[in-house]
């Protein structure tokens, strides 16, 4: 992917700034670690894409459920019409991902209905290291769990995640918490 030398450039440590930017682990449970490897390798040698649901504290984030999407760059047509990309050749569901907005609608409306809100999003890397992107960090908001899985040759491998700053100029990585 390009701009990972980049990227790696931009992570930066927040510790000590307001609340806000306060670091949150990021809690899931091995059946939910377990759904984002299988998608990351059923989808590969592209990317998948998928949100995770759950509650909010102090101190964590809890994700409650694992929602798989389908990655938009790959039906290039319709991604070109929501978010065009200079060169669809290049940029494609290989190294690019692009949720529905329409799923992003729905799956917030459902997950209200159910008192669970957004806590973030995962994709994977296919044969990239599990650190964002430029492109990554250009398409995120702060606040949010960015979570990243690197796929080498369709073995699901290394799983990151990363909370971009409210200035938006930088990734930090964020713990990740197994619970069982
Ligand atoms: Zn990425």
């Amino acid at each position: 992917m390009p701009g990972i030398a980049e990227g790696l450039r931009d992570v930066v440590d927040l510790r000590g700034k307001d609340s806000r930017e306060r670091p949150m682990a990021l809690k899931l449970n091995h059946a939910q670690m377990e759904a984002i490897r299988r998608h990351a390798a059923e989808e590969y040698p592209f990317e998948c894409c998928g949100v995770m649901l759950g509650k909010v504290d102090d101190v964590c984030k809890a994700v409650g459920e694992i929602v798989a999407l389908k990655n938009l760059r790959r039906e290039s047509a319709r991604a070109q019409e929501w978010l065009p990309v200079d060169d669809p050749t290049r940029e494609s569901g290989r190294n690019r991902f692009l949720i529905d907005p329409l799923d992003q609608l729905r799956i917030e409306k459902d997950g209200r209905a159910r008192s669970l809100e957004v806590l973030g999003y995962y994709h994977s890397h296919p044969d990239h290291p599990a650190r964002p992107s430029i492109y990554d960090r250009e398409h995120a908001w702060p606040w949010y769990s960015y979570v990243i899985i690197s796929v080498e040759r369709g073995v699901p491998g290394d799983l990151t995640s990363w909370v971009l700053a409210e200035d938006r100029l930088a990734f930090r990585a964020e713990e990740v918490e197994i619970v069982s």
